[in-house]
């Protein structure tokens, strides 16, 4: 297995990858709340996971990758007030909770295999698992973490940050929280703001209710992902993804309530990915500052004079390495688009070349060490990526600058590159390489026939060049006589 290296959050560190059981990784993200359509933002945390997921593969771990859905008890402000987001859209929409989320649900299943990750390898429910999250409850309560009041339960972040240490993924102190929330308005069942709901009794309009010891009620949203990565990953995993976002107060609850059952720290690696921006603020559902992808990938938005196809927008992702921010923009876009061609367009040459005696002008064994040196170093796509370009070049050479390559460098050379782009980055190269020859035909295609109809203009055939122009508008392509010549729209 080769040595990898990854950013912990728990320590701000890189640190060994050393997994619990040999050969076997547990990892648990945390998935959607299905109130409403995927973002391209959402999209990004999941792609990043994707990657880190298909490169645990490649190294061979056996991985069980879990991802959940969030369909229950995942308050409108984030905090423990205001409406329940799915009971919300069910509302406003006069529809039943759970034709929400089925609804969206489809809609992130459809988005996620456009832009071509593997599904995890369980999915669970936060509604499916709610007499397991009842259970956690009374382990809480029974270890003296939470208490009860009017039919809801709250866990004691004082209480637990005496025995244990409450802030060690987000580096906040309790004495700061304390000093830098908000008093109580006496409305609030809470002993302390800071303490966050395990159960909370429903209100007479509230929709989406179960019955519990303490009250017909919803789980707050922190249990959720305790209850789902213990059942299925165990007591202690190895690692636990997210966006940024969610590492206070989501995660940082997380890690207290698994200790405040289990006394020990529940993951070995938290892993966070940064978030994509749009005109520099961070894209989110409820400011409505987002593009979804199918407005991406068919043009049809307000922010691009041009669609990118899924295959395109997963490869501008990657250029960026998965804990820095990336800003949506055109000329990015565009710039992606161009190098995604030409990565796709040098394998396509590679499969042709003409092979030699030796290898001039490559070094193979130091390339691929190169690759996977980057990729050890904390899953940086970008770096990998700007090898895979060094193999662009070197085709080039081989082709126009009197380079060569042996016949096993090749075979070597054409199956690495596969695994590189296909199998760990997820890139379907194949799909980019036949559109790109469907695009040249349809292009020279299109030319030839302006060339005919300019000379049939010549020879004042203007019957055959009408005909020309007519069909090719019949089938859905425009000319435009210019004065630099005739140019086509689609
Ligand atoms: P949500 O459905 O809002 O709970 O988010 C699902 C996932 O998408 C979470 O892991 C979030 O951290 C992540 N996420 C939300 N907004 C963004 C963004 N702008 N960029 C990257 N990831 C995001
Ligand atoms: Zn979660």
């Amino acid at each position: 297995m080769q040595e990898l290296y990854v950013y912990n959050s728990l320590n701000g560190k890189k640190e060994k990858f050393t997994s619990i059981t040999p050969d076997y990784v547990g990892m648990y993200v945390c998935g959607p709340t299905v109130y409403s359509n995927v973002h391209l933002g959402n999209c990004r945390t999941f792609i990043s996971f994707d990657l880190i997921y298909r490169y645990l593969k490649h190294l061979g771990y056996k991985v069980r990758y879990v991802r959940n859905i969030t369909d229950a008890g995942h308050l409108e402000n984030d905090a423990d007030v205001g409406e329940d987001r799915i009971a919300k859209k069910a509302r406003l929409e006069q529809i039943e909770p759970m034709e929400v989320v089925q609804r969206y649900t489809v809609d992130f299943h459809q988005t996620l295999e456009k832009l071509n990750t593997l599904p995890p390898s369980i999915e669970p429910t936060a509604t499916g698992h709610i007499i397991e999250q009842i259970e956690i409850i009374k382990d809480i309560l029974a270890k003296g973490f939470a208490y009860e009041v009017n039919g809801s339960v709250y866990f004691d972040v004082l209480k637990f940050n005496d025995v244990h240490n409450y802030g060690k993924l987000s580096g906040r102190k309790v004495e700061d929280l304390i000093h830098n929330t908000r008093e109580l308005d006496g409305q609030s069942d809470k002993r302390n703001p800071q303490d966050f709901a395990l159960w909370k009794k429903a209100e007479a309009q509230h929709i989406m209710r179960w019955p519990s010891p303490w009250s017909d009620g919803f789980p707050g949203w922190h249990l959720e992902c305790t209850a789902m990565s213990s059942k299925y990953l165990g007591e202690q995993f190895d690692i636990h993804g997210g966006g940024m976002d969610l590492k206070f107060p989501h995660h940082e609850c997380e890690i207290a309530q698994a200790e405040a059952v289990n006394s020990t720290s529940p993951v070995n690696y938290w892993l966070h990915a940064n978030m994509l921006t749009l005109n520099g603020k961070k894209m989110a559902k409820s400011t409505g500052n987002n593009i979804l992808p199918d407005e991406m990938f068919s043009g049809k938005n307000d922010i691009f004079t041009t669609p990118f196809s899924p295959e395109v927008t997963r490869f501008f992702l990657l250029q960026a390495h998965y804990r820095s921010i990336v800003d949506l923009s055109e000329a990015a876009l565009v710039a992606s688009e161009k190098g995604f061609q030409r990565l796709a367009e040098a394998i396509d040459t590679l499969e042709k070349l003409d092979t030699s005696t030796e290898t001039k002008g490559f070094d193979y064994p130091q390339w691929k060490k190169k690759c996977y040196a980057a990729m050890n170093d904390d899953f940086n796509s970008p770096l990998l990526i700007a090898h895979l370009f060094d193999v662009v070049k070197f085709i080039n050479g081989v082709r126009n600058e009197g380079l060569s390559i042996s016949d096993s460098d090749k075979d070597a050379l054409q199956s690495k590159m596969h695994e590189f782009t296909n199998d760990v980055l997820g890139l379907k190269m194949q799909v980019a390489a036949v559109e790109d020859k469907n695009q040249h035909a349809l292009k020279g295609t299109v030319n030839m026939l302006i060339e005919l109809r300019n000379q049939a203009r010549s020879n004042r055939d203007f019957s055959t060049s009408d005909a020309i122009r007519d069909q090719l508008v019949a089938l859905g392509i425009q000319l435009k006589d210019g004065k630099d010549g005739t140019t086509f729209s689609i």
